[in-house]
Formats: structure tokens, sequence, C-alpha cells
């Protein structure tokens, strides 16, 4: 009897006590550690990225995630003011992304989850840029403009999964602003490179390339590079090149809220810090009579806290893994993965 009055005493407690996890995130140039409760309070979120002149290698990266990794972890866990041991669930990318980094955010997963007898979640990246971005902006059910080196993908909720109504066929937006940066001599990453040059430049047609409900990037970079070497203005085609881009974008977009009749567009991914991008998708939204909400920069790009977050809600809503399921997915597709938390 006292037994049982004890078991109910501790199921309160555990009920109120908040949940601590702590996520991995290492799919291509950053290693990030981020420190969430479930609150949705961002306790911390350290990274370190890399960033190399001639352009991401992945087993470079790899290299460079090993490296920083227990640095990363004790720089988070001292902002977080918290011990490793208050922790209680490891979360990491599972993918998609660069094998040889996510192998390195999954091995050091492992390693923290089975040293501290810790529950372990590998979570899709795409998806957890999503969730924290729905968290801060408290959108409900938004079309999602996801925006990143790697990743370009308009995304709603349909039927229990996230489905990609349009993506790049070829390169991500933000690879696109990079490699342009780096073929031209302006350093990296090109984003917000690019960004304050174009500002004091004026519009040139360069090739705009949107196939039914997809993208194409290739030809806008191509061309983008000829027109410098041919000695057009700087200023000018960086302006143009994202001009050009952020319209295809768009267009996609608008598209996607015209299809599914949904209210909200929510931006995020790391060329979300675009001023120019926003500026576009608001005037669309506005419009069309949608809002915009865009994910704050400090979660937008990729960062652990992001996957701590989706680790935490999955776990919360009963999901588990094994050891043996946390091999890396590479090709982990945002539309493969069941939502079964909304
Ligand atoms: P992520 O892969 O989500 O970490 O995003 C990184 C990408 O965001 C890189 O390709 C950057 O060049 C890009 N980026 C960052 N700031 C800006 C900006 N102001 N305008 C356009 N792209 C940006
Ligand atoms: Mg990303």
């Amino acid at each position: 009897m006292i037994k049982i009055q004890e078991q109910n005493l501790i199921k309160k407690h555990v009920k109120v006590m908040s949940m601590i996890s702590l996520g991995i995130e290492s799919t291509a140039h950053t290693f990030g550690v981020g420190i969430v409760d479930d609150k949705g309070r961002v306790l911390a979120n350290e990274s370190k990225s890399f960033f190399p002149d001639e352009g991401i290698h992945p087993r470079e990266a790899a290299v460079h995630h090993t490296n920083h990794a227990v640095s990363v972890i004790n720089a988070a866990l001292d902002s977080a003011k918290i011990d490793i041991s208050d922790v209680d669930i490891i979360a990491f990318s599972q993918g998609p992304g660069l094998s040889p980094s996510l192998k390195v955010g999954a091995v050091t997963a492992r390693t923290l989850a089975l040293g501290l007898k810790k529950p372990i979640l590998g979570v899709n990246h795409c998806i957890a840029h999503i969730e924290i971005g729905r968290m801060k902006t408290k959108a409900k059910d938004p079309i999602v403009v996801y925006v990143s080196g790697g990743n370009t993908q308009i995304i709603g909720l349909s039927g229990g999964k996230y489905r990609v109504f349009g993506e790049t066929l070829d390169i991500g937006i933000g690879n696109m602003i990079d490699k342009f940066a780096r073929k031209v001599g302006l350093g990296n990453p090109g984003g917000p490179i690019i960004e304050k040059i174009g500002k004091k430049g004026k519009y040139i047609e360069l090739p705009y390339s949107v196939k039914g409900m997809d993208l194409s990037f290739s030809g806008l970079l191509t061309s983008a590079v000829n027109m410098v070497e041919k000695g057009r203005k700087i200023e000018d085609v960086c302006y143009s090149l994202q001009h050009t881009s952020y319209a295809m974008v768009c267009e996609v977009a608008e598209r996607a809220l015209s299809h599914t009749g949904k209210k909200e567009v929510l931006l995020t991914g790391g060329v979300a810090a675009s001023l120019m991008l926003k500026d576009m998708l608001g005037t669309m939204c506005q419009e069309r009579k949608a809002s915009l909400k865009a994910v704050p920069r400090d979660v937008a790009g990729d960062n652990g806290a992001m996957i701590a977050w989706q680790g935490l809600i999955e776990y919360k809503a009963g999901r588990r893994q094994k050891i043996e399921e946390t091999e890396v997915n590479p090709k982990w597709r945002t539309d493969e993965v069941e939502i079964g938390y909304l």
C-alpha cells in the first residue's frame, strides 16, 4: 500500500518536472549543440561552422566536427548552466545531409546516450527547421519556405505528413549564392556579402527557371558568373541574382498558398536572414491576405536547439529508437516522416 502511494507521488513529481533535451546538429557545415526544455525555452545554442574558401568537402567537414564536438558540447552545458546528468534525452540529426558529417553527430549522440543511459532519438533535419519555426512564431498550419545552403523546399502539412510541394531540381539556393560569391572572389559564406553589395545594384535580366512547382538555380549561377566575367557591375549582378532567385521562390510559395488555401507562410533556413527575400515574400503575402512569419535568426540556420526541440516533441509523443536504428540516412526526405505529434 505504502509502495503504491510512493509510486503515485513519484509519478506526480515526474509530471511537473520539466524535461531537458540536448540536440546535436551536424548535417553539413555546422556542428551545433542546443539545449531546450519542454516549455520551448532555448537554454543554449552553441555551434562551430566550417566555411573553407574553396567550398565544403564532406570529409574535411567531418574532421572539423570531430575536432570541435567536445568543446561545443561543453560550451552548451556552460551556457545552459546545467550538468550533463540533467539532460533527459539526446537528439541528433539523422538526415538528410552529408554522410561523413552526419556520422560524427550520430557517434557523438550514441556515446552520450549510452554513457549517460539516456534515450536517444534521431530526427529529420528539415522537419526540425519547421517545428522550431512553428514553436517560435506560433504559426499553426503554414506553407513553409525552407531556404538553406543545401535545401530549397516549399512544404505544407497534408494527410499527416509534411509534403514537398516544390523544390530545387539541382542545387540549394544558399549553395548557389555561396558558389557565386566564391567564383567571383567575394568570400564565404556569400549570403550576407552579396546582400550588402547588392543594395546599391540595379536590375539586369538573368535566367528565371520555375518548372511547374520546382526550381532550378544552376543556369542562373552560370549566367551570373559570366556576367561578372564580362565586366557587368558586381552590385548589379548581386542585386539581380538575389531578386531573380527570390522571385522564383515567391512564385512557388504563392501557388502553394493558392492550391492549399493556407493563410500563413513560415520562412526558415539560413537564407531566411535575407531582408530582400523577407520583403518580397511579405508583399506576396499581403496581396494574398496571408501572414508571413519569419523564424528568428538565431534558430533559422542550422542549429542544435531545433534538433533538441524536435527530439523532445517526438519523445513526448511516444517515439522511441533503439541504438541499432540510429544509422544515419543522408537522403531522408521530409515527406517520408509520419507526423504523429500533431
Ligand atoms: P543553413 O544551411 O540553413 O545554415 O544556411 C546557410 C546559408 O544561408 C548559406 O548558404 C548562407 O550564404 C545563407 N545566408 C546567410 N545569410 C544570408 C543572407 N543575408 N542572404 C542570403 N543568404 C544568406
Ligand atoms: Mg538546414
